[in-house]
Protein backbone atom coordinates (compact mmCIF):
# COMPACT_ATOMS: atom_id res chain seq x y z
CA UNK A 1 0.00 0.00 0.00
CA UNK A 2 1.51 3.18 -0.89
CA UNK A 3 0.66 6.52 0.54
CA UNK A 4 1.46 10.31 -0.62
CA UNK A 5 0.94 13.75 1.65
CA UNK A 6 -0.21 16.27 0.07
CA UNK A 7 -0.42 19.99 1.94
CA UNK A 8 -2.95 21.68 0.34
CA UNK A 9 -3.46 23.85 3.53
CA UNK A 10 -2.96 27.09 2.24
CA UNK A 11 -6.37 26.57 0.06
CA UNK A 12 -8.68 28.47 1.99
CA UNK A 13 -11.82 29.05 -0.30
CA UNK A 14 -15.03 27.48 1.28
CA UNK A 15 -16.36 25.34 -1.76
CA UNK A 16 -17.19 21.20 -2.15
CA UNK A 17 -14.00 19.75 -3.91
CA UNK A 18 -12.45 16.00 -4.42
CA UNK A 19 -8.81 15.66 -5.19
CA UNK A 20 -7.43 13.98 -8.39
CA UNK A 21 -4.68 12.61 -9.13
CA UNK A 22 -2.54 11.35 -11.74
CA UNK A 23 -0.16 8.40 -11.13
CA UNK A 24 2.05 6.04 -13.50
CA UNK A 25 -1.39 5.89 -15.99
CA UNK A 26 -4.16 5.92 -13.53
CA UNK A 27 -6.23 8.48 -11.97
CA UNK A 28 -7.35 8.33 -8.56
CA UNK A 29 -9.68 10.79 -6.83
CA UNK A 30 -10.63 11.33 -3.90
CA UNK A 31 -13.88 11.46 -1.69
CA UNK A 32 -15.97 14.90 -1.66
CA UNK A 33 -14.67 16.71 1.10
CA UNK A 34 -15.81 20.44 1.86
CA UNK A 35 -14.01 23.54 3.04
CA UNK A 36 -15.31 25.86 5.65
CA UNK A 37 -14.58 27.56 8.60
CA UNK A 38 -14.60 25.52 11.76
CA UNK A 39 -16.13 22.22 9.95
CA UNK A 40 -14.74 20.11 12.01
CA UNK A 41 -16.22 21.33 14.90
CA UNK A 42 -19.72 22.53 13.48
CA UNK A 43 -20.50 18.94 12.42
CA UNK A 44 -18.96 16.25 14.08
CA UNK A 45 -19.21 17.98 17.63
CA UNK A 46 -23.22 17.52 17.62
CA UNK A 47 -23.29 14.10 16.22
CA UNK A 48 -20.82 13.11 18.89
CA UNK A 49 -22.70 14.53 21.78
CA UNK A 50 -26.13 13.11 19.86
CA UNK A 51 -24.49 9.32 20.14
CA UNK A 52 -25.33 9.54 23.81
CA UNK A 53 -28.85 10.60 23.09
CA UNK A 54 -29.47 7.51 21.38
CA UNK A 55 -27.46 5.50 23.96
CA UNK A 56 -30.06 6.63 26.76
CA UNK A 57 -31.78 3.78 28.78
CA UNK A 58 -34.79 4.47 30.78
CA UNK A 59 -36.52 6.70 28.94
CA UNK A 60 -38.14 6.50 25.37
CA UNK A 61 -35.15 7.87 22.20
CA UNK A 62 -37.72 9.10 19.35
CA UNK A 63 -37.40 7.17 16.34
CA UNK A 64 -35.31 4.23 18.06
CA UNK A 65 -36.99 2.88 21.34
CA UNK A 66 -39.48 2.87 24.24
CA UNK A 67 -38.25 3.27 27.29
CA UNK A 68 -36.75 0.41 28.30
CA UNK A 69 -35.02 -1.23 31.47
CA UNK A 70 -36.89 0.71 34.31
CA UNK A 71 -36.84 -2.20 36.36
CA UNK A 72 -32.83 -1.90 36.71
CA UNK A 73 -31.39 -3.05 39.38
CA UNK A 74 -31.50 -6.40 41.51
CA UNK A 75 -28.55 -5.95 44.10
CA UNK A 76 -26.11 -8.73 45.62
CA UNK A 77 -28.47 -9.23 48.94
CA UNK A 78 -31.80 -9.32 46.26
CA UNK A 79 -32.81 -5.88 47.15
CA UNK A 80 -34.03 -3.65 44.61
CA UNK A 81 -32.77 0.03 43.99
CA UNK A 82 -33.82 2.20 41.22
CA UNK A 83 -30.96 2.58 38.52
CA UNK A 84 -32.71 3.17 35.58
CA UNK A 85 -31.70 5.62 33.55
CA UNK A 86 -28.03 6.37 32.47
CA UNK A 87 -26.71 4.80 28.84
CA UNK A 88 -26.10 1.70 27.46
CA UNK A 89 -22.63 1.95 27.18
CA UNK A 90 -21.66 -0.02 23.59
CA UNK A 91 -23.44 -1.89 21.54
CA UNK A 92 -24.64 -3.80 24.01
CA UNK A 93 -27.37 -2.87 26.99
CA UNK A 94 -24.90 -2.99 30.01
CA UNK A 95 -24.46 0.20 32.10
CA UNK A 96 -20.79 0.29 33.53
CA UNK A 97 -19.09 3.16 36.26
CA UNK A 98 -15.87 2.18 34.24
CA UNK A 99 -16.26 4.87 31.33
CA UNK A 100 -19.90 6.25 32.47
CA UNK A 101 -17.82 8.93 34.56
CA UNK A 102 -15.31 10.14 31.84
CA UNK A 103 -17.96 10.65 29.31
CA UNK A 104 -19.97 12.81 32.03
CA UNK A 105 -16.88 14.94 32.61
CA UNK A 106 -16.21 15.15 28.96
CA UNK A 107 -19.76 16.16 28.15
CA UNK A 108 -19.94 18.88 30.88
CA UNK A 109 -16.32 20.24 29.90
CA UNK A 110 -17.46 20.93 26.20
CA UNK A 111 -20.62 22.11 27.14
CA UNK A 112 -20.25 25.96 26.15
CA UNK A 113 -16.96 25.31 24.84
CA UNK A 114 -16.37 27.31 21.67
CA UNK A 115 -16.95 24.31 19.56
CA UNK A 116 -19.99 23.46 21.46
CA UNK A 117 -20.99 27.17 20.56
CA UNK A 118 -19.96 26.16 16.97
CA UNK A 119 -21.94 23.08 16.59
CA UNK A 120 -24.37 22.59 13.59
CA UNK A 121 -27.21 20.47 15.40
CA UNK A 122 -30.65 20.50 13.94
CA UNK A 123 -33.61 21.50 16.64
CA UNK A 124 -34.99 18.78 18.84
CA UNK A 125 -32.24 17.15 20.39
CA UNK A 126 -30.88 18.14 24.22
CA UNK A 127 -27.45 20.39 24.46
CA UNK A 128 -24.17 18.77 25.46
CA UNK A 129 -25.46 20.21 29.31
CA UNK A 130 -28.42 18.62 29.07
CA UNK A 131 -26.91 15.24 28.43
CA UNK A 132 -24.15 15.67 30.71
CA UNK A 133 -26.82 16.10 33.42
CA UNK A 134 -28.52 13.15 32.02
CA UNK A 135 -25.80 10.86 33.04
CA UNK A 136 -24.79 12.73 36.42
CA UNK A 137 -28.20 11.80 37.32
CA UNK A 138 -27.59 8.20 36.78
CA UNK A 139 -24.20 8.64 38.62
CA UNK A 140 -25.94 9.78 42.14
CA UNK A 141 -28.13 6.96 41.99
CA UNK A 142 -25.29 4.70 41.62
CA UNK A 143 -23.51 6.61 44.33
CA UNK A 144 -23.32 5.06 47.72
CA UNK A 145 -22.47 7.78 50.75
CA UNK A 146 -22.76 4.97 53.13
CA UNK A 147 -20.44 2.46 51.79
CA UNK A 148 -17.93 4.94 50.12
CA UNK A 149 -18.79 3.01 46.69
CA UNK A 150 -20.14 3.92 43.34
CA UNK A 151 -22.43 0.66 41.96
CA UNK A 152 -19.90 -0.90 39.43
CA UNK A 153 -22.32 -1.96 36.32
CA UNK A 154 -26.12 -3.14 35.90
CA UNK A 155 -25.18 -6.02 33.47
CA UNK A 156 -27.59 -8.28 31.74
CA UNK A 157 -24.41 -10.11 29.83
CA UNK A 158 -24.70 -10.07 25.70
CA UNK A 159 -27.08 -13.22 25.13
CA UNK A 160 -29.85 -10.87 24.18
CA UNK A 161 -30.47 -9.42 20.84
CA UNK A 162 -33.66 -7.51 20.23
CA UNK A 163 -35.22 -3.90 20.85
CA UNK A 164 -34.32 -2.46 24.64
CA UNK A 165 -37.55 -2.39 25.95
CA UNK A 166 -37.85 -6.16 25.43
CA UNK A 167 -35.43 -7.36 27.28
CA UNK A 168 -37.46 -7.03 30.66
CA UNK A 169 -41.12 -6.27 31.27
CA UNK A 170 -39.86 -2.63 32.96
CA UNK A 171 -41.85 -3.72 36.21
CA UNK A 172 -39.49 -3.24 39.38
CA UNK A 173 -39.33 -6.70 41.78
CA UNK A 174 -40.80 -8.87 39.52
CA UNK A 175 -37.90 -11.27 39.02
CA UNK A 176 -36.40 -10.35 35.57
CA UNK A 177 -34.61 -7.03 37.01
CA UNK A 178 -30.94 -6.77 35.91
CA UNK A 179 -28.32 -7.52 37.95
CA UNK A 180 -26.02 -4.48 39.96
CA UNK A 181 -22.51 -6.27 39.65
CA UNK A 182 -19.31 -4.54 41.01
CA UNK A 183 -16.64 -3.66 38.88
CA UNK A 184 -12.85 -4.69 39.23
CA UNK A 185 -12.48 -0.90 40.25
CA UNK A 186 -14.52 2.06 42.39
CA UNK A 187 -14.38 5.06 39.98
CA UNK A 188 -14.78 8.05 42.23
CA UNK A 189 -12.06 10.17 41.05
CA UNK A 190 -13.50 11.31 37.35
CA UNK A 191 -17.28 11.02 39.11
CA UNK A 192 -16.15 13.90 41.45
CA UNK A 193 -13.99 15.53 38.83
CA UNK A 194 -17.44 15.61 36.49
CA UNK A 195 -19.44 16.88 39.40
CA UNK A 196 -17.14 19.44 40.19
CA UNK A 197 -17.96 20.95 36.14
CA UNK A 198 -21.33 20.59 36.51
CA UNK A 199 -21.80 22.71 39.42
CA UNK A 200 -19.28 25.58 38.06
CA UNK A 201 -21.79 25.26 34.94
CA UNK A 202 -24.73 25.16 36.49
CA UNK A 203 -24.49 26.95 40.42
CA UNK A 204 -26.38 24.05 41.69
CA UNK A 205 -25.81 22.86 45.25
CA UNK A 206 -26.86 19.24 44.29
CA UNK A 207 -23.66 18.61 42.44
CA UNK A 208 -21.50 21.18 44.50
CA UNK A 209 -22.39 18.39 47.57
CA UNK A 210 -22.38 15.57 45.85
CA UNK A 211 -18.73 16.96 44.75
CA UNK A 212 -17.46 17.37 48.07
CA UNK A 213 -18.51 14.22 49.57
CA UNK A 214 -16.69 11.97 46.61
CA UNK A 215 -13.77 14.04 46.67
CA UNK A 216 -13.25 13.31 50.85
CA UNK A 217 -13.86 9.95 49.83
CA UNK A 218 -11.41 9.50 47.24
CA UNK A 219 -8.86 11.47 49.70
CA UNK A 220 -9.48 9.16 52.41
CA UNK A 221 -8.77 6.22 50.47
CA UNK A 222 -5.41 5.02 49.18
CA UNK A 223 -4.56 5.60 45.80
CA UNK A 224 -4.44 2.56 43.15
CA UNK A 225 -0.14 2.55 42.64
CA UNK A 226 -0.94 2.92 38.92
CA UNK A 227 -0.14 6.19 37.05
CA UNK A 228 -3.63 7.04 35.72
CA UNK A 229 -4.93 6.51 38.67
CA UNK A 230 -2.84 9.44 40.44
CA UNK A 231 -3.40 10.84 36.83
CA UNK A 232 -7.51 11.05 37.60
CA UNK A 233 -6.40 12.52 40.85
CA UNK A 234 -4.55 14.84 39.31
CA UNK A 235 -7.62 16.00 36.75
CA UNK A 236 -9.98 15.46 39.74
CA UNK A 237 -8.09 17.73 42.00
CA UNK A 238 -7.60 20.65 39.39
CA UNK A 239 -11.26 20.46 38.59
CA UNK A 240 -12.04 20.84 42.74
CA UNK A 241 -9.79 23.79 42.63
CA UNK A 242 -11.52 25.41 39.64
CA UNK A 243 -15.00 24.89 41.93
CA UNK A 244 -13.67 25.58 45.06
CA UNK A 245 -10.50 27.79 44.79
CA UNK A 246 -9.32 26.33 48.55
CA UNK A 247 -5.54 25.90 49.60
CA UNK A 248 -6.05 21.91 50.31
CA UNK A 249 -7.14 21.61 46.76
CA UNK A 250 -4.16 23.66 45.53
CA UNK A 251 -1.85 21.06 47.45
CA UNK A 252 -3.17 18.00 46.32
CA UNK A 253 -2.85 19.03 42.71
CA UNK A 254 0.70 19.33 43.29
CA UNK A 255 1.00 16.39 45.21
CA UNK A 256 0.16 14.36 42.61
CA UNK A 257 1.49 16.51 39.44
CA UNK A 258 4.78 16.18 41.32
CA UNK A 259 4.36 12.14 41.72
CA UNK A 260 3.20 11.74 37.94
CA UNK A 261 6.91 13.56 37.23
CA UNK A 262 8.69 11.27 39.86
CA UNK A 263 7.12 8.07 38.40
CA UNK A 264 7.81 8.82 34.48
CA UNK A 265 9.72 6.25 32.80
CA UNK A 266 12.99 7.21 31.28
CA UNK A 267 11.67 6.60 27.90
CA UNK A 268 8.95 9.62 28.39
CA UNK A 269 6.05 7.13 29.09
CA UNK A 270 4.11 6.50 32.17
CA UNK A 271 2.59 3.18 33.80
CA UNK A 272 -0.42 2.87 31.33
CA UNK A 273 -2.20 0.33 29.59
CA UNK A 274 -2.36 2.32 26.46
CA UNK A 275 -5.45 0.45 24.86
CA UNK A 276 -7.42 3.31 26.27
CA UNK A 277 -6.49 6.22 28.36
CA UNK A 278 -2.61 7.00 26.95
CA UNK A 279 -3.52 10.71 26.44
CA UNK A 280 -5.22 11.19 30.22
CA UNK A 281 -2.18 11.65 32.04
CA UNK A 282 -0.56 14.03 29.94
CA UNK A 283 -3.58 15.82 29.72
CA UNK A 284 -3.88 16.06 33.59
CA UNK A 285 -0.44 17.68 33.77
CA UNK A 286 -1.36 20.35 31.19
CA UNK A 287 -4.74 21.36 32.61
CA UNK A 288 -2.54 21.97 35.88
CA UNK A 289 -0.38 24.27 34.39
CA UNK A 290 -3.33 26.00 32.69
CA UNK A 291 -4.70 26.13 36.68
CA UNK A 292 -1.43 27.05 38.17
CA UNK A 293 0.48 28.42 35.37
CA UNK A 294 3.27 30.27 38.07
CA UNK A 295 3.69 26.83 39.92
CA UNK A 296 7.27 25.97 41.23
CA UNK A 297 6.77 22.38 39.06
CA UNK A 298 5.98 24.13 36.34
CA UNK A 299 9.84 23.73 34.62
CA UNK A 300 9.19 19.69 35.70
CA UNK A 301 6.09 19.40 34.08
CA UNK A 302 7.21 21.38 30.19
CA UNK A 303 10.10 18.88 30.43
CA UNK A 304 8.00 16.06 31.43
CA UNK A 305 5.67 16.60 28.82
CA UNK A 306 8.38 17.48 26.39
CA UNK A 307 9.51 13.56 26.72
CA UNK A 308 6.04 12.27 26.71
CA UNK A 309 5.35 14.10 23.29
CA UNK A 310 9.06 12.78 21.72
CA UNK A 311 8.19 9.30 22.73
CA UNK A 312 5.00 9.89 20.76
CA UNK A 313 6.85 11.39 18.60
CA UNK A 314 9.42 9.15 17.48
CA UNK A 315 6.75 5.38 17.42
CA UNK A 316 4.41 7.40 15.32
CA UNK A 317 3.27 5.34 12.04
CA UNK A 318 4.24 7.90 9.45
CA UNK A 319 2.55 9.00 7.23
CA UNK A 320 -0.08 8.67 10.02
CA UNK A 321 0.18 10.72 13.16
CA UNK A 322 -1.11 7.87 15.01
CA UNK A 323 1.77 6.04 17.64
CA UNK A 324 2.24 2.25 17.60
CA UNK A 325 1.45 0.54 20.66
CA UNK A 326 5.04 0.22 21.63
CA UNK A 327 7.95 -0.30 19.75
CA UNK A 328 7.69 -4.14 18.24
CA UNK A 329 3.82 -3.62 17.61
CA UNK A 330 1.76 -0.68 15.68
CA UNK A 331 -1.46 -2.74 16.94
CA UNK A 332 -2.41 -4.54 20.54
CA UNK A 333 -0.61 -7.64 20.36
CA UNK A 334 -3.18 -9.92 21.13
CA UNK A 335 -2.95 -13.70 21.59
CA UNK A 336 -4.86 -16.74 20.25
CA UNK A 337 -8.05 -16.92 22.52
CA UNK A 338 -7.87 -13.71 24.22
CA UNK A 339 -9.56 -10.59 24.39
CA UNK A 340 -8.51 -7.69 22.01
CA UNK A 341 -9.86 -4.65 20.50
CA UNK A 342 -9.58 -1.36 18.09
CA UNK A 343 -7.64 1.70 20.09
CA UNK A 344 -9.40 4.44 18.72
CA UNK A 345 -9.83 5.67 22.47
CA UNK A 346 -5.95 5.92 22.64
CA UNK A 347 -5.87 8.17 19.49
CA UNK A 348 -8.30 10.22 20.59
CA UNK A 349 -7.07 10.57 24.30
CA UNK A 350 -3.39 11.31 22.92
CA UNK A 351 -5.46 13.84 20.67
CA UNK A 352 -7.18 15.58 23.52
CA UNK A 353 -3.51 15.58 25.08
CA UNK A 354 -2.01 17.14 22.03
CA UNK A 355 -3.94 19.76 21.85
CA UNK A 356 -3.41 20.32 25.38
CA UNK A 357 0.06 20.38 25.56
CA UNK A 358 -0.10 22.89 22.69
CA UNK A 359 -0.20 25.00 25.25
CA UNK A 360 2.63 24.13 27.53
CA UNK A 361 5.16 23.21 25.69
CA UNK A 362 8.12 25.51 23.85
CA UNK A 363 7.68 26.33 20.13
CA UNK A 364 8.51 24.76 17.57
CA UNK A 365 7.02 21.41 19.85
CA UNK A 366 4.02 23.54 20.93
CA UNK A 367 2.87 23.23 17.18
CA UNK A 368 4.12 19.56 16.37
CA UNK A 369 1.78 18.25 19.20
CA UNK A 370 -1.01 19.89 17.51
CA UNK A 371 -0.32 18.63 14.50
CA UNK A 372 -0.08 15.07 15.60
CA UNK A 373 -3.46 15.83 17.76
CA UNK A 374 -5.10 17.00 14.27
CA UNK A 375 -3.92 13.46 13.35
CA UNK A 376 -5.35 11.59 15.56
CA UNK A 377 -8.86 12.79 15.14
CA UNK A 378 -7.56 12.70 10.94
CA UNK A 379 -7.56 8.76 11.82
CA UNK A 380 -10.64 8.34 12.78
CA UNK A 381 -12.19 10.32 10.51
CA UNK A 382 -10.89 8.98 7.33
CA UNK A 383 -7.11 9.81 6.84
CA UNK A 384 -6.58 5.69 7.56
CA UNK A 385 -5.89 2.71 5.22
CA UNK A 386 -8.79 1.82 4.00
CA UNK A 387 -10.52 5.35 4.07
CA UNK A 388 -13.52 4.67 6.60
CA UNK A 389 -14.89 7.71 8.72
CA UNK A 390 -14.98 5.57 11.82
CA UNK A 391 -18.08 8.40 13.11
CA UNK A 392 -21.03 7.40 11.84
CA UNK A 393 -22.77 10.09 9.88
CA UNK A 394 -19.67 12.31 9.30
CA UNK A 395 -17.50 11.71 6.24
CA UNK A 396 -18.44 9.57 3.12
CA UNK A 397 -17.20 6.29 3.33
CA UNK A 398 -18.68 4.19 6.68
CA UNK A 399 -18.69 0.53 8.26
CA UNK A 400 -21.79 -1.54 6.56
CA UNK A 401 -22.47 -2.64 9.77
CA UNK A 402 -22.02 -2.02 13.12
CA UNK A 403 -21.87 -4.61 15.97
CA UNK A 404 -24.88 -2.83 17.79
CA UNK A 405 -28.24 -4.28 18.95
CA UNK A 406 -30.18 -1.42 17.65
CA UNK A 407 -29.40 -2.97 14.81
CA UNK A 408 -32.66 -5.06 15.54
CA UNK A 409 -34.55 -2.14 15.80
CA UNK A 410 -37.09 -1.76 12.89
CA UNK A 411 -36.07 2.04 12.16
CA UNK A 412 -34.44 1.20 8.89
CA UNK A 413 -31.20 2.43 10.40
CA UNK A 414 -29.68 -1.11 11.48
CA UNK A 415 -27.91 0.16 13.72
CA UNK A 416 -26.19 2.72 12.62
CA UNK A 417 -26.04 5.79 15.59
CA UNK A 418 -25.36 9.15 14.51
CA UNK A 419 -22.26 10.11 15.72
CA UNK A 420 -21.24 6.40 16.93
CA UNK A 421 -17.20 5.73 17.02
CA UNK A 422 -15.97 2.35 16.45
CA UNK A 423 -13.42 0.68 18.01
CA UNK A 424 -11.01 0.95 14.68
CA UNK A 425 -8.13 -1.17 13.65
CA UNK A 426 -6.91 -4.31 14.92
CA UNK A 427 -3.99 -6.21 13.99
CA UNK A 428 -5.36 -9.42 10.98
CA UNK A 429 -4.21 -11.49 13.42
CA UNK A 430 -2.20 -12.37 15.93
CA UNK A 431 0.80 -13.46 14.01
CA UNK A 432 0.31 -10.48 11.78
CA UNK A 433 0.43 -6.94 12.87
CA UNK A 434 -1.29 -5.66 9.83
CA UNK A 435 -4.52 -3.57 9.73
CA UNK A 436 -7.93 -4.71 10.03
CA UNK A 437 -11.61 -3.22 10.04
CA UNK A 438 -14.50 -5.42 9.86
CA UNK A 439 -16.29 -3.74 6.26
CA UNK A 440 -18.35 -6.07 5.38
CA UNK A 441 -19.71 -7.94 8.76
CA UNK A 442 -19.67 -6.70 12.32
CA UNK A 443 -16.78 -8.28 14.42
CA UNK A 444 -17.32 -6.63 17.85
CA UNK A 445 -13.51 -5.90 18.51
CA UNK A 446 -13.72 -3.24 15.54
CA UNK A 447 -16.99 -2.31 14.73
CA UNK A 448 -18.24 -1.70 18.21
CA UNK A 449 -19.32 1.62 19.54
CA UNK A 450 -18.05 2.29 22.93
CA UNK A 451 -18.72 5.55 25.46
CA UNK A 452 -15.03 6.75 26.03
CA UNK A 453 -14.70 6.88 22.02
CA UNK A 454 -16.72 9.62 21.81
CA UNK A 455 -15.89 11.14 25.16
CA UNK A 456 -12.25 11.49 24.49
CA UNK A 457 -13.86 12.76 20.96
CA UNK A 458 -15.58 15.51 22.90
CA UNK A 459 -12.59 16.63 25.25
CA UNK A 460 -10.21 16.58 22.34
CA UNK A 461 -12.62 18.79 19.92
CA UNK A 462 -13.43 21.69 23.13
CA UNK A 463 -9.71 21.76 23.12
CA UNK A 464 -9.01 22.42 19.74
CA UNK A 465 -11.14 25.07 18.82
CA UNK A 466 -10.11 26.27 22.35
CA UNK A 467 -6.67 26.80 20.81
CA UNK A 468 -8.03 28.15 16.97
CA UNK A 469 -9.59 30.88 18.48
CA UNK A 470 -6.90 31.99 20.67
CA UNK A 471 -4.89 31.39 18.02
CA UNK A 472 -7.12 34.20 16.07
CA UNK A 473 -7.71 36.11 19.02
CA UNK A 474 -3.67 36.78 18.95
CA UNK A 475 -3.32 37.04 15.28
CA UNK A 476 -6.19 40.03 15.60
CA UNK A 477 -3.44 42.17 17.97
ZN1 LIG B 1 -32.12 0.37 28.41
Amino acid sequence: MWYRVGDFSFWKRPGRYRIRIYFEDKTVESCPFVISSHRIASQTGPLAVRFFYIQRCGCEVPGWHSPCHLDDGRFPDGTHHDLSGGWHDAGDYNKYNGYTPLSVYALARFAGSEADRLGDEPPGFPSPLDEALWGAEWLKKCWNPDSNLLAGMVFSGYGYWGPPEEETDNIPGSGDDRPVLALGWNELELAAAAFAVLARKTGSSVWTDICRDMWETVLSQPAFDNDLNRGKRLLAAVEIHRLFEETESSSEAHSYASSLCDSQAADGSWNVWPMLDLGLVPAALAEFLRVFPSSSLKPEIQQSLEKFFLLWDTQRVAPFHIPKWDKDHIFYPYHPGEWYAGQNSMYLSLAWAGFCMENSLPHPLAQEAEIRAYGCLDWILGANPLEICMMEGAGTIHLARYHHRYESIDNGLYGHVPGAICNGYVRASPSSDTPFLDIAGNAWQTNEPWLPHNAYFLLALSEYERNSHRKKRIRKR
